[in-house]
């Protein structure tokens, strides 16, 4: 059986790609905001639905990019249930993650924990949307208006996703996304920053450009975070086929919900009622460890590789000073994400089920 591993990176038509190479190679113009960047961002900000989106070289730098523009420092308060960038981003800008416990159901940071955890050097709550599902937006606003800080999601996992009506991007002062390969939008590297506030997403697009904004004028500190035009061509290519991409991914996901919910021993994430399902991932909560890795381990005699994701809960980081969380400990602990893309063999997940099924009854 060939090998069926957690995700598989969409590849778009390859004609499509090369004609745009080609005008790559006529134009000469690699990176630098050239005209495909220029045209991804357009396209994307009208699909998305949002103002101000600017792109940059992957998701962790527009994380690291939202921390400066925002000007963090001290202490941040941030989930330990997240994939390590959201809380390695923190400690590479010598901000100092201060970990609050999350919801057993919905897998983001419990917001009623928050308060007790907020110090004189507290300047910003950094929350992530797991697996795509809207962190209470609601009380973390409630919170940081009235403590004043900052608001950052880390929207990795939010392509497409609408809450309350409109683009979850425009949660916080900033929301990060990532377009890795690995996502279900991607542009092989990549990612964006999508800001409210005008003023700063002006700063921004210095920032990700050395500060530079016209030949020889330099205002403010800024970094190299540009996308290149091969990688926006390949964003224009995949944007033309991203309805056939979810609705594929749908009829994936659900394909796993039917024979999955409601069974004894297995778990699903809860999900707000306000957002919409891009169907990134599937995410099983199994009974105890064991159960899992035991699941694990007959999936991998199939050749089959779920991912335990996330797992470690970062709070267990080597490099940080121990802050327990047992819900999160507990839940990177029990927590599998199935094989979902978009041309998943439906022999392979049913294979999947009659595994999980057999194993958890
Ligand atoms: C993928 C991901 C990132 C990092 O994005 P890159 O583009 O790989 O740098 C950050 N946070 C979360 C939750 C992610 O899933």
């Amino acid at each position: 059986m060939k090998t069926v591993n957690v995700t598989k990176t969409y590849l778009p038509n390859v004609d499509r790609y090369k004609s745009y190479v080609d005008q790559i190679f006529q134009s000469g113009q690699l990176t630098n905001n050239g005209s495909l960047t220029k045209e991804l961002s357009y396209r994307l900000q009208e699909y998305l639905g949002v103002k101000n989106l600017l792109l940059v070289s992957n998701g962790t730098m527009a994380l690291q990019i939202a921390y400066k523009l925002l000007d963090l420092k001290g202490e941040v308060i941030t989930t330990p249930f997240s994939f390590v960038a959201t809380t390695s981003s923190l400690v590479w800008e010598n901000i100092k993650p201060i970990f609050v416990d999350i919801d057993p159901f919905s897998f983001n940071i419990d917001p009623d924990l928050i308060e007790r955890a907020i110090t004189a050097d507290t300047t910003a709550i950094v929350a992530t949307h797991v697996f795509g599902n809207a962190a209470n937006t609601e009380k973390i606003n409630r919170i940081a208006m009235k403590y004043n800080l900052k608001v950052i999601y880390d929207a990795a996992h939010c392509f497409g996703t609408i809450h309350n009506g409109e683009s979850i991007l425009h949660q916080g002062d900033v929301s990060a996304i990532s377009f890795h390969s690995t996502k279900i939008f991607h542009t092989i590297e990549g990612g964006a920053l999508c800001i409210n506030n005008d003023h700063l997403y002006e700063k921004a697009k210095r920032m990700i450009n050395f500060g530079i904004t016209a030949p020889y004028v330099i205002e403010g500190i800024g970094i190299n975070a540009k996308m290149n035009e091969f990688e926006s061509a390949m964003g224009l290519c995949m944007l033309d086929e991203m309805e056939t991409i979810k609705a594929m991914r749908k009829i994936r996901y659900e394909y796993f919900e039917n024979k999955l919910r409601d069974r004894k021993g297995v778990y699903l994430q809860e999900r707000s009622n306000n957002t919409s399902n891009n169907y990134s991932h599937f995410p099983v909560l199994f009974e105890y460890e064991d159960k899992l890795i035991g699941i694990l381990a007959e999936l991998n005699k199939e050749n089959i590789y779920p991912r335990r994701y996330f797992y470690p809960s970062l709070n267990e980081l080597d490099y940080l000073d121990y802050q327990e969380m047992p819900v999160s400990q507990d839940i990177a602990s029990r927590v599998l994400c199935l094989p979902l893309y978009a041309d998943i063999n439906e022999e392979v997940q049913q294979r999947i089920v009659e595994i999980i099924v057999q194993m958890t009854s």
